[in-house]
């Protein structure tokens, strides 16, 4: 029998999720569907339920949803309670559990695919929304020495270090102190501020020699950022195409217990990603 899943997000026809998963449920010999759920912040609630009422089995929830995933869910994973944020929902009888498989997706891209080592790193974390939620535990988890944490609205930066709760390796401060602010090894942008739209500027000098700049976002919602990177001699620069299959083969295991190759999925999302930006 086919089994029902979707990822839900607001706007979402432009989630490469659909693709990703049919590829994986190939590769497994799983028979499922997935589709792509738009639904506002009023109706996303609602939606859930109505996706439940059809046989919905499981979710990836996206972009703007994820703190409100949470507060569906009857039960949270350790890693989804730490984040406050839920990226991949399963059934479970009547209720949702939810979990949060951002964090590994990007910890796994970047020491798996691109073998590189977190530890001691000192990390400048650009954002505190849903994705910075995610990827935050997991990258104190992976070993780094300090997290720094800067968003256009404080409060939300200063909710992610008290949720973090390790005040020895977790600072927060102002978009205004960039300026003033140290150098890092490694620079990680969660905002969602598409193409030139971000409300602050970056000076080259956060950027130590080499640094490693990473970017969650993909395709030209990466370009600017790592054009920034590209010219304050960050090396090498990651864009998050290799952190969306990861989670998303960690979402796939959560939901049938086998975690499927992500290798040929990636190369395949990377060339048609690369043949865009040449067209
Ligand atoms: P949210 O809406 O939860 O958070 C958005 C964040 O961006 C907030 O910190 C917000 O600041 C900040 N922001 C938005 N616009 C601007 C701006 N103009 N200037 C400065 N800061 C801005 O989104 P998510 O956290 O879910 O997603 C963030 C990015 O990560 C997206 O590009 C998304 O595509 C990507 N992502 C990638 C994944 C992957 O697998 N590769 C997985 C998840 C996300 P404020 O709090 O002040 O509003």
């Amino acid at each position: 029998m086919t089994a029902h899943y979707a990822v839900f997000g607001h706007p979402v026809a432009h989630s490469l999720s659909p693709r990703i998963h049919a590829a994986f449920a190939k590769q497994m010999g799983i028979a499922m569907e997935y589709v792509a759920i738009d639904a506002s912040p009023a109706d996303f609630a609602s939606a859930v339920s109505a996706f439940a009422t059809v046989g919905g089995r499981g979710a990836n929830v996206t972009l703007p949803h994820k703190e409100r995933a949470a507060a569906l869910c009857s039960q949270l994973s350790e890693r989804a309670r730490r984040a406050g944020a839920v990226n991949t929902l399963k059934r479970v009888g009547l209720q949702w559990h939810g979990d949060n498989t951002d964090g590994e997706g990007l910890v796994r891209d970047l020491t798996g695919r691109h073998g590189l080592d977190l530890r001691a790193r000192r990390v400048l974390l650009l954002g505190a929304g849903g994705a910075a939620r995610g990827v935050a535990p997991a990258l104190l988890d992976a070993g780094i020495q300090e997290l720094w944490i800067v968003n256009r609205t404080p409060e939300k930066a200063d909710a992610l270090a008290d949720a973090l709760g390790q005040p020895d390796r977790v600072h927060t401060r102002y978009l205004a102190d960039l300026p003033n602010l140290g150098n890092y090894d490694m620079i990680v942008n969660a905002t969602s501020a598409g193409r030139g739209e971000a409300d602050f500027k970056l000076p080259f000098r956060l950027a130590e020699a080499r640094a490693l700049a990473v970017d969650l976002s993909y395709g030209e919602a990466a370009i600017p950022f790592l054009a920034w990177a590209q010219a304050a001699g960050c090396e090498p620069r990651i864009d998050g195409l290799g952190m969306l299959v990861e989670q998303a083969a960690e979402s796939f295991a959560i939901w049938h217990g086998q975690r499927p190759e992500t290798d040929e999925v990636y190369a395949e999302l990377r060339a048609h990603a690369d043949a865009l930006h040449t067209a």
